[in-house]
Order: structure tokens, then sequence, then C-alpha cells
């Protein structure tokens, strides 16, 4: 792509480059463990710190390591072979505080420790590998094949944010590399290894108005699935201490996105899709294990009234596959105050500033 907005580009990451080295480095456990039931095992080993990071990409961003001590190969197999053998779950995600196949960031040794130990369970039907797109290679798949064997299911876990090109590069400073076509490139070379990618897509993106929040997660989802993805997952963006989105919230310059926004989006897609898009990081931040600082964020005072119910008909729609439209509309039919936000929502008027002064405007100051 060629990108009219460079400048202003390197400017927003000049300031998170800059707010991560006033605010420190954030170090990580060396691994954490999360279990879905007894199904879904995520195991995340931390980097040795995200390379995009260090570029001063992702706004909202401060899981990006690295840790005070990496792993070893043998920590590796002993932490995934205690762990697994906990539950003997069917699904394994494996994360990182950057991305699982760039050798730099997730040593080699350390891939092939977690994915040999994983290949010798029967037990094992699919393992999900988030990464940044880039690192996917024709390589880099035929060693994971490798290591894991012909039976065990593969899947990409892929931060992608959005599909718009301006937003996603100076609003979220995604960085330059991740156009759409390369995006697309890459989930091409994902379907045609037979394995599947997943998709994460964002609500909230700093300096749109609701409504252009709610446009751009729409058009976002769609590009998805129109281009390949197997799955979506949907999240709104959460404001966390130590990254460029926290700084523009404590001047006042980034509202909390709006969970009203946030079901809207969902409510725009048939149940085909629905079953496909899955929600992740919606709930009452003040108690989030994924937040350092559990006193910054204020979901409650900034939702709305009706913040109980509406998280409680996220967690129902993400607990219901199945029926997940008939619980969206339930819940649209039902709430007088969701009724009266989404007929507001179509006349909020139209930003006549261009993206990228809003950006270089909104940053100013920090
Ligand atoms: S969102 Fe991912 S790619 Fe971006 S800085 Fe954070 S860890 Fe790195």
């Amino acid at each position: 792509m060629s990108f009219e907005n460079n400048s202003t580009v390197e400017k927003v990451k000049e300031l998170n480059r800059k707010l991560r080295a006033r605010h420190g480095k954030t170090y990580r456990d060396k691994f954490t463990v999360h279990y879905k039931g007894d199904d879904f095992m995520q195991l995340a080993f931390a980097s040795k710190g995200c390379e995009s990071a260090k570029k001063g990409t992702c706004v909202m961003c401060n899981g990006f390591g690295p840790v005070k001590e990496v792993a070893s190969p043998e920590q590796v197999r002993q932490i995934t072979r205690e762990n697994y053998e906990k539950h003997y779950p069917r699904q394994v995600l494996l994360d990182t505080s950057g991305s699982v196949l760039n050798f730099d960031e997730y040593p080699k040794e350390n891939l092939e420790a977690v994915l040999g130990s994983l290949s010798e369970y029967k037990t094992l039907e699919k393992v999900f590998i988030e990464t940044h797109f880039q690192t996917i290679t024709q390589e880099k798949i035929d060693l994971v094949r490798k290591l894991l064997g012909s039976e065990i299911a593969v899947g990409f876990e892929l931060g992608f944010e959005s599909a718009q090109e301006d937003v996603r590069t100076l609003a979220i400073a995604k960085g330059e590399d991740l156009t759409n076509d390369a995006f697309k490139n890459t989930l091409k070379l994902i379907n045609n290894n037979n394995m599947t990618a997943t998709v994460n897509v964002l609500c909230g993106a700093p300096f749109l108005s609701e409504r252009e929040q709610f446009v751009d997660a729409v058009k976002s989802i769609k590009f998805c699935f129109e281009n390949g993805a197997d799955d979506v997952v949907f999240f709104p963006v959460n404001i966390r201490p130590n990254t460029v989105i926290g700084e523009l919230y404590k001047t006042g310059k980034y509202p909390q996105p709006s969970i009203w926004t946030y079901l809207a989006v969902l409510g725009a897609f048939d149940q085909k899709h629905l079953a496909r898009i899955h929600p992740a990081w919606y709930g009452n931040k003040d108690t989030s294990e994924y937040v350092d600082d559990k006193g910054f964020t204020e979901a409650k005072s900034i939702m709305p009234r009706d913040y109980e119910k509406a998280i409680g008909v996220i967690s129902e729609y993400s607990a219901n596959p199945n029926q997940r439209r008939k619980i969206l509309t339930n819940f649209m039919e039902t709430s007088s105050e969701y009724q009266v936000w989404r007929g507001k929502l179509g006349h909020i008027p139209k930003n006549e500033i261009p993206l990228g002064k809003r950006v270089e405007e909104g940053y100013n100051g920090l």
C-alpha cells in the first residue's frame, strides 16, 4: 500500500515507543495456563519480547514482554506435560508475548519442545498457534506439521483488528506491512495447507465515532469471512495501563468502547456467521486477570445502566454457538435502552475530518 500518512504513522509509533520506554518493561511470568472447561487449554510461554512492539506498533497492547527469563526447552517440555495431563484437553492454544512462530521471540527449540511433547497425546485433536501473519510461511507450516504429525489438526490465530487500512495503520498503528493483500495471501496459504485461520477483530478503534466503530467492525468481520477466515474472535478494546490507549483515556481523548456498539455489530450477522464469531475480553475488567492494574479501568461506570444484563447476554451467546441469533434477537427486541441507542446510531453525523488529522491532533500533547 502506498500510504499517504506515513509521517503520522511514524509519529504514532514513536509515541508508542516513548510511552513503553517511560513506563518500563512489562514482565510476564515464565508461563501462564488457563483452562476453559476440561476441553481447552491455553498455554502461554513468555517470549523474549515482541519484535513488532519494539517498532512501536499496536496502541492497545501491553502484553508484549519481555520476561526476566525465557523457559528452557527442558522446562517447556516439563511444564507442557504437567499441565496437559491435568485435564487431557482436546484443544490447546499456544500463545506468547508476541508471535509463537517468530524464533527471535520464541526460540525454535522451545517450539520443538512444546509441539513435540503435545504430539505424544492421542487425546489431543487440535493445536492453535497465535502468531503474527508475517511469520506464517510454507517452511514454518511444514515444520509445525512435522512436529505435530499428521493426526493433530492445526489452526492459526492472527491479529488483524480492522480491514480498513487507514484505521488499522493510523489509528491502531498495527504496522504498515500488514496490508489487506498480504493478509489475504496468508489466509490462502493457511487454507491451502488444510489448516484453519482464526482472526482477531477489534471493537473500538480510537478516533472513530461510535457509528464509525460499528461500520469498521462489521466491514472487518465480513472481509475476514470473504477471504478465508474460519472463525473471528471479536474483542472490545481493553483500556490497559502503559499503553497509548491508556494515555488517551486518562486525558479524556478516548472513551471506553460502548457495549451497545459491540452488541449491534454481532446483531448485523446471521446465525451461520454468528456461530463463527466468538467474543473475548468483554467482561468487567475491574476484576480481569488480564489487566495488570486492576483499578485502572472503569467498565461499570462508563457502560450503560444495563451493563450487567448485556454482559450476561454476551456470556450466554458465547456458551451457546447454535442459538446465537435467537439470544441476540431476544435481547434486542426486549431492551428498550438498546433500541433507543440503536436508533441514535444512524443519526450520528459524519465526521468530515480526515482520520490522519484526527490521529495527529489526538496525540498532540501526550
Ligand atoms: S498486539 Fe501482538 S503484535 Fe502487537 S505489540 Fe502486542 S504482542 Fe506485539
